[in-house]
């Protein structure tokens, strides 16, 4: 009998949209979650991505099974992507890389090969806050996870001090898993100057980063731009990891796109750790899935793909920004709000962490059917020119 197993507590962004779709109300709204809707409110399909099927269609490929690793032409052009044309390791050969099922999966993937070859200790250190399933995906994996500071209350934005003091405090060469740009629920990431400084002092500590880039390109709307934090640290000779998604940045959130990297010193260390990742891989799934790699690689490598999806890209960064303007314009000008709104403005990415209280989120999602998430993260994605004042008015109403 299984009469033993406990009821496991329900996913805390999920359960959002299963009471958003439970709600009938006309005027209802899903800010909680993280995906991309356009002005309608309606799901995107990249126009890159759709003349990128069409051509998998027309070439009439087959479907055999991938390498373990995924595969090579996606590979290829996304590190490209991340690391730039120009990176040294990239250029050197010295970057061990595999196809993951997209970000979560580059993740556990980083995991697991960190819990059985890091060789200084088991702890990863993530933000407070963070994406809620770091923590799971990392203990699953066999680390042991600790906290650094990131975000301020008072500011509603970069707690670098804290972040800069947990960097010193944290024993020498531990792991730090870093938000490359967008940090997930916050919006809030260092300035370039911040980024210098940050790996000034994380390779003074002897430290080893693992980026996860799960938006580049969909924080200023601009691919290079977005890389900076990666770019920067490989400059300053940090080797290190890096996972990488394609679920928001071409909208392939379905078809589980996404990579793992670590930079290597040599050629022959870098074909044992790609050995070491086949290890991992083979006895979890084998090998990925082919279609979505396709998409990626397609759209990367036609100098015109590559173009029109980089325009789409800009075109959903933009009508993300210019939600944050207008919600901050109703609250202040239309309204009259007393407080200061400037970070709604100021964070970046799909998500702003609004500084709403759990009461004030539940007054939204009783009395005004908008639904977020209880630490009140808003899926700027989800708002529209049609619903914005709507939203604004709420707000205002929970915050007078
Ligand atoms: N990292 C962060 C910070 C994220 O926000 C997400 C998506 N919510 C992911 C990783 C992974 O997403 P996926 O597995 O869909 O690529």
């Amino acid at each position: 009998s299984w009469a033993h197993i406990p009821q496991g507590p329900p996913d805390a962004i999920l359960g959002v949209t299963e009471a958003f779709k439970k709600d009938s109300h006309p005027k209802k709204m899903n800010l909680g979650v993280g995906a991309y809707r356009d002005d309608a409110g309606k799901p995107y399909v990249l126009n890159a991505v759709q003349k990128a099927e069409k051509k998998i269609v027309e070439d009439k490929l087959n479907k055999e099974y991938l390498p373990i690793t995924g595969l090579p032409s996606f590979t290829k052009e996304a590190a490209t992507l991340a690391y730039g044309a120009d990176s040294e390791p990239l250029q050197e050969g010295r970057i061990a890389i595999t196809q993951s099922i997209s970000g979560t999966g580059g993740l556990r993937i980083a995991g697991e090969f960190l819990s059985r070859f890091y060789p200084h200790n088991k702890k990863i250190y993530l933000p407070i806050p963070t994406w809620g399933n770091h923590n799971a995906v990392f203990k699953s994996s066999g680390l042991e996870t600790e906290q650094y500071r990131y975000f301020k209350k008072s500011t509603n934005g970069l707690d670098f001090e804290g972040f800069l003091e947990d960097i010193q405090n944290a024993p020498r060469n531990s792991i730090f898993m870093i938000h490359a740009c967008a940090h997930n629920p916050t919006g809030v990431d260092p300035t370039p100057a911040q980024w210098d400084e940050l790996s000034k002092v994380i390779k003074g500590r002897g430290h080893f980063p693992l980026f996860d880039m799960a938006y580049q390109g969909f924080a200023s709307g601009d691919t290079n731009h977005d890389a900076y934090a990666i770019r920067k640290f490989v400059a300053d000779g940090h080797r290190i990891a890096l996972t990488q998604s394609f679920a928001k940045n071409m909208g392939l959130y379905g078809e589980r796109v996404g990579t793992f990297s670590i930079i290597s010193e040599s050629l022959k260390e870098k074909a044992a750790i790609e050995s070491q990742i086949k290890l991992i891989i083979r006895p979890m799934y084998s090998n990925p899935p082919i279609n979505g790699a396709r998409i990626v690689s397609y759209v990367l490598s036609d100098p015109a793909l590559y173009k029109e999806w980089l325009g789409e890209v800009k075109l959903m960064a933009d009508r993300i920004i210019t939600m944050r303007n207008k919600l901050k314009y109703h609250l202040v000008e239309d309204f009259g709000s007393k407080y200061s709104w400037d970070h709604i403005t100021n964070q970046i990415g799909m998500f702003c962490y609004s500084g709403l209280n759990p009461e004030q989120v539940d007054r939204l999602i009783k009395e005004y059917h908008v639904y977020l998430t209880k630490d009140g993260r808003i899926s700027i994605a989800g708002i529209s020119s049609s619903n914005v004042k709507y939203l604004a008015e709420a707000i205002h109403e929970v915050t007078r």
